[in-house]
């Protein structure tokens, strides 16, 4: 079983904020789910690829390995040639190190220990490189939501502070990179600071928050970070920031102002966000645990129909004369299914140039939002 540290530097964007969620979050088991799976054995993928590459393990144990994770269940080709990029992206960066010192070392799964500013705190890094006076700290992320950046990235700096703490007295180093390959998405971001800063951050930032958080102090503190806590379904503090979202005065006039209503249109997506939420709690415990909610019961949902033998259906739709063309249906791969299958690269070389992006529905968002305005009148949108 993997350990965990109750302060993880995964969960540090949370709990860096909300001091309270992970000694509450504790109580709470839940099993890892199929993306957690992928991504364990994606790792396992990479880091016997880049050990192979890099004389740091046999043929022979590669092969071994290897033919062990291609019989897993989730393993895809599409994981192979993720993790050759990511391969050759730290064979790259080591090959760079090596030649500014033959000094030059790197770590694969290196366990880190941040202690010295997180009680207990420990965490994993895919791959950390020593070299002349710099540090780099190399992860992998194989998810393909969206691109996820290194720059003031918490958990890659709380790696940051573990690797310094753990090699810092071997090492004269000034300067550390902090880079979260993604493959998936054709995307590598790296973010650079001195030493100095991640220490002074350690030091003055991270450790009184890491403090509060051990004991289980401080304050809740609803927002963004809420959406991987354990505990967002039934966290009273976060419920309470949601009802007040929309407590508005009803009572005059009869119909909402606009101030009204673009305060309603604000806050949609928080509170919809929350009630999935609790909806699918709520569903999870009564189905896995027969849990009775007062007033509440477990009804079917609507079913879809779908063919039992397809083989059959075939032969027996052609015993009866029916047409091919009416029987069968003929389509192309969906763009994701289609890039997923080939790759980035080679999707954008073949069908790169015949794929068009029509422009989406008109949508209303709060004026921070990173997208820029539509210019443009109601005619336009008709
Ligand atoms: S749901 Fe949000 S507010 Fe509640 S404990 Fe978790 S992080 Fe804190």
């Amino acid at each position: 079983m993997t350990e965990h540290a109750l302060l993880s530097a995964s969960g540090a964007h949370r709990w860096m904020v909300c001091t309270r969620a992970p000694r509450l979050e504790e109580s709470v088991e839940e099993d890892p789910s199929v993306y957690a799976a992928e991504g364990t054995l994606a790792h396992g993928l990479a880091e016997i690829k880049i050990a192979l590459e890099l004389g740091m393990l046999t043929k022979r144990s590669f092969n071994q390995q290897v033919k062990q994770i291609r019989q897993d269940a989730l393993y895809t080709q599409e994981m192979d040639k993720a993790t050759d990029l990511h391969r050759d992206l730290v064979v790259e960066r080591y090959n760079a190190a090596k030649a500014e010192t033959k000094d030059a070392a790197i770590y694969l799964e290196q366990k880190l220990d941040y202690s010295p500013w997180v009680p207990q705190g420990f965490g994993t890094a895919d791959t950390t490189l020593l070299g002349e006076r710099t540090m780099e700290i190399i992860d992998l992320k194989y998810g393909m939501g969206i691109a996820i950046s290194a720059c003031e990235n918490t958990q890659m700096k709380l790696y940051g502070l573990g690797a310094i703490n753990q090699f810092g007295v071997l090492y004269d180093l000034d300067t550390v990179i902090l880079t979260i390959s993604q493959p998936r998405l054709d995307s590598v971001s790296s973010y650079e600071m001195t030493v100095d800063e991640l220490l002074q951050w350690g030091d003055t930032v991270v450790k009184p928050k890491a403090e509060l958080a051990f004991r289980g102090e401080g304050d809740f503190l609803p927002g963004e970070h809420c959406r991987f806590c354990k505990v967002k379904a039934t966290c009273r503090a976060r419920a309470e920031e949601n009802t007040q979202l929309v407590a508005l005065d009803f009572k005059d006039p009869p119909l909402l102002t606009d101030e009204e209503v673009v305060k309603v249109l604000s806050t949609i997506d928080q509170l919809v966000t929350w009630a999935n939420d609790v909806r699918d709690y709520a569903l999870q415990r009564a189905v896995n645990e027969d849990k009775q909610w007062p007033g509440m019961k477990l009804v079917e949902g609507r079913g879809s129909r779908k063919y039992t033998d397809e083989g059959a259906v075939t032969a027996a739709l052609q015993a009866a004369g029916i047409d091919d063309g009416v029987i069968f249906k003929r389509s192309l791969n969906p763009i994701t299914n289609l890039e997923r299958a080939l790759g980035k690269k080679e999707f954008q070389a073949i069908v790169g140039p015949l794929v068009q992006k029509a422009p989406g529905k008109p949508k209303l968002v709060v004026e921070g939002d990173s997208r820029p305005a539509i210019e443009g009148t109601a005619a336009d949108f008709d």
